[in-house]
């Protein structure tokens, strides 16, 4: 087995690219690198057995150039600084191509959330705050949830650190349960961005959706909200969904009402009544006009690239190509929507909750759809030009955006 790649490394692999393009002077460089800031701790816990156990928790600031700092907390028993310094570079550059006026971050704790009991879990959560409360706040760095941690994670940390600060101050994170400040709109935000993108990628294609096809890998929030408004925005046909245990086809199109209660009574999209069977792999070839990676990391490799068929290919899910599939698809006319402006709709919508705890004043769900409409065409645009300006494939493209803007920004500021 090859060993896997230092996500760091590899994040710092793709700046350097987009710094040797954009000619960046060698010291902006060498800053864009390194994260800003970041902070390791230790949270002991009190175990329900009454042992008390002693967890490792991070914070990395990487860059706050443009904005506070944005990016999820993840709870992994293989969480390592690196990748939470990968994640956090990739933050910097998501809120970056989105305009957002926001930097990068991302938290971790290394623990395993599925063997802690509820009470275990909101005192590691709870202990996470007081070692992060004083350098972070809705105007330094804004948390989120990520892998394994919930809203109700977010609110116990809302709550500890207002306890701490002594007021109500809900920006401070975001992905909260709508009675305390979450935002409407949030829970298929991720998806709804991805599917605007799609809907702008079609019209510099000239293409036209209206009863074309798409195929969708995994069935989770990203996936099964994409399958819900291909079909309600784009009028797309969904011929094909899958999950971790196998896929289902029928060129017919899939209902998306029965699949989801199909899922739900039975744990899985197989064994659909009236579609066929079909592997992950042979899903991800299918001859569709829109395929959606929305499950795991590096589904699209230099082995399976060769034999995409799709038009568009909407990656929902983070990291699903590798660098040399990506070359490739772009030597065969694929045109890939990257991750860091696809899946963007999540971050967008807790960009609109921090406005909206700001102002102490929320939006309709109409309200943060349309401007979550207006955020990711902008968006869409501002990449598809870079990477026709430059000759480059999209995800190039989408560096050379976020690269460049904050690079402006680190300028004006002084500080290169
Ligand atoms: P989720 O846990 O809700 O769903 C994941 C889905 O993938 C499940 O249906 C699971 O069965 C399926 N899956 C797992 N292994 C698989 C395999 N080997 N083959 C096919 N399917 C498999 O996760 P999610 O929130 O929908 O996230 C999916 C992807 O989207 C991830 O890469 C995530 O980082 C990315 N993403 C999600 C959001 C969000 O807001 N949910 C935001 C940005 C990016």
């Amino acid at each position: 087995m090859p060993e896997k790649a230092n996500p760091f490394a590899m994040a710092q692999r793709q700046l350097d690219e987009a710094a040797r393009i954009l000619r960046l002077d060698p010291a902006m460089h060498e800053f864009l690198r390194w994260p800003m800031r970041e902070f390791h701790f230790t949270i002991p816990v009190r175990m329900d057995d009454g042992s008390v156990q002693v967890f490792k928790g991070f914070r990395v600031q990487y860059n706050d150039a443009r904005g506070p700092a944005k990016g999820g907390i993840r709870y992994h028993p293989e969480e390592t600084i690196d990748t939470v310094r990968a994640l956090a570079a990739w933050m910097t550059w998501k809120t970056a191509a989105l305009d957002l006026p926001l930097g990068g971050g991302k938290g971790g704790i290394i623990c395993n959330p599925k063997e802690m009991s509820e009470g275990e879990l909101e005192r590691l959560s709870r202990g996470y705050m007081r070692r992060v409360a004083y350098f972070i706040g809705p105007e330094q760095d804004v948390p989120a949830p990520d892998v394994y941690t919930t809203p109700q994670i977010m609110a116990w940390m809302m709550d500890e650190y207002e306890t701490i600060v002594g007021h109500h101050a809900p920006g401070v994170i975001t992905g909260k349960p709508i009675p305390v400040g979450g935002s409407l709109g949030r829970g298929d935000a991720t998806a709804r961005g991805g599917v605007y993108t799609v809907r702008e990628a079609a019209k510099v294609l000239n293409l036209d959706l209206e009863g074309a096809t798409a195929a969708i890998q995994g069935y989770g929030n990203a996936g099964s909200f994409a399958h819900k408004l291909a079909v309600e925005i784009l009028g797309l046909k969904v011929v094909a969904v899958s999950d971790s245990k196998g896929g289902i086809y029928n060129a017919e199109g899939l209902d998306y009402e029965k699949v989801l209660a199909h899922k739900q009574e039975t744990g899985s999209v197989i064994n659909f009544p009236g579609a066929d069977s079909i592997t992950n792999e042979e899903l991800l070839e299918l001859d569709v006009t829109v395929l959606f990676p929305a499950a795991l990391e590096e589904v699209i490799t230099e082995e399976n690239a060769g034999n995409i068929k799709a038009k568009i290919v909407a990656e929902l899910a983070n990291g699903p190509t590798t660098p040399e599939a990506d070359v490739i698809m772009h030597e065969n006319g694929v045109y890939v929507i990257p991750d860091f402006l696809c899946n963007a709709g999540g971050v967008t919508v807790s960009y609109f909750e921090q406005v909206q705890n700001a102002y102490n004043h929320y939006w309709s769900e109409e309200e943060v759809h349309r401007a979550l409409d207006a955020k990711m065409t902008t968006a869409f645009h501002a990449v598809h030009e870079t990477a026709r300006q430059y000759n480059v494939h999209n995800r190039l493209g989408a560096y050379l955006v976020s690269v460049a803007r904050v690079a402006e920004a680190v300028r004006l500021r002084g500080w290169i």
